[in-house]
């Protein structure tokens, strides 16, 4: 039973969302019939349950990694935090120095093809295992044409849903992209 934040009452109403966009550190995603509403009826509190935050941060940052558009600043920050790594850590596994993570993060400078190149595919066999719904083809990454130009300035706005996946023989949920078709621009 759910128990209402504000008041504490248990007359807590549910609903499953159709579609929700949510604002991820940076990048924009929207959760198609995963997120829940919950209103209390008492309060009318109304709050929204994003089900297994850490998986999304994975999956999203996997998404990014594997859509052919050039990483901006602050999608390599997010990457980056994602991974749970210090500049200096991330770094070390693309062989740069920490100060040109920061000069990227920052906008200062744009990552080079090759660094780029490595960076997604680090990012994302690393960050496979927490969104094992999702098909990472590392060979697919390598070979990637990288476009360099955007055609706004809005963040990339990516879909997600939530699946069930066999893990370890048990059954579990995690996030999974939509397909490519789907991928929408923010407007
Ligand atoms: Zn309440």
């Amino acid at each position: 039973m759910k128990i209402c934040k504000n008041c504490g009452s248990d007359l807590v109403r549910t609903k499953r969302l159709d579609a929700h966009d949510h604002e991820l550190g940076g990048l924009r995603v929207r959760l198609i019939d995963s997120a829940v509403r919950v209103i209390c009826e008492k309060c009318d509190q109304r709050a929204v349950l994003i089900p297994e935050h850490e998986g999304l941060i994975a999956a999203a940052a996997i998404g990014r990694v594997m859509m052919p558009l050039k990483l901006d600043g602050s999608e390599i920050r997010f990457v980056r935090k994602a991974l749970g790594w210090t500049a200096a850590q991330l770094a070390e596994r693309i062989d740069v120095t920490p100060e040109t993570i920061s000069r990227w993060e920052q906008g200062h400078s744009a990552i080079s093809p090759k660094c780029e190149t490595h960076l997604r595919i680090v990012a994302a066999s690393t960050l496979s295992e927490l969104a094992p719904a999702i098909d990472v083809d590392l060979m697919k990454i390598g070979k990637m044409q990288v476009c360099s130009v955007r055609e706004s300035s809005e963040p990339v706005l990516m879909e997600f849903e939530l699946v069930k996946v066999k893990q370890e023989h048990q059954k579990a949920f995690s996030w999974d992209t939509m397909d490519e078709g789907h991928m929408a621009r923010a407007s």
